[in-house]
């Protein structure tokens, strides 16, 4: 059994889907990438979509903290805030997610399957998962299960 990253739901043993965000850790974190995360069903549904595909941009790190500011400052109480946190957290990790997988041409169905193989030996191996994710994002090497 595994946590998902995305929301703490539970993840059954040798399921789910393996991606890398290069979104912050925080706000303050200078730049230190979340990287590796393991996403439940109902998140990889949230992620892998042709609108999500088509919504992604890169965010600079003061357009970041702009919208932050603006979505957070709109709610009028602290419950709203920390939730207008968590939902644009969220969707700056699908952002980054998808765009890592759209400079290598991956469309959401692809990127999926992949995430989906990565998993496998990210059960086996965790390590090794995250190696080759973040090979993926950088660009070293480009790797892929089927051909
Ligand atoms: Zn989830």
């Amino acid at each position: 059994m595994a946590i998902c990253d995305r929301c703490n739901g539970e993840i059954a043993t040798g399921e789910g889907y393996a991606v890398y965000s290069t979104s912050p850790i925080s706000l303050d974190s200078g730049g230190k990438e979340i990287g590796a995360m393991l996403f439940c069903d109902k998140c990889a549904n949230d992620l892998f979509t042709e609108n999500v595909w088509k919504e992604a941009k890169d965010l600079t790190e003061s357009a970041r903290r702009e919208i932050t500011r603006i979505t957070v400052l709109a709610e009028p109480d602290i419950f709203g805030r920390l939730n207008a946190l968590t939902s644009l957290t969220q969707k700056m990790h699908d952002f980054s997610i998808a765009m890592g997988a759209k400079r290598r041409g991956l469309g959401p169905n692809e990127a999926r399957q992949e995430a989906r193989e990565i998993s496998q030996l990210w059960w086996k191996d965790r390590k090794a998962a995250e190696n080759l994710l973040l090979q993926n994002v950088r660009g070293k090497k480009r790797w892929r299960f089927w051909k």
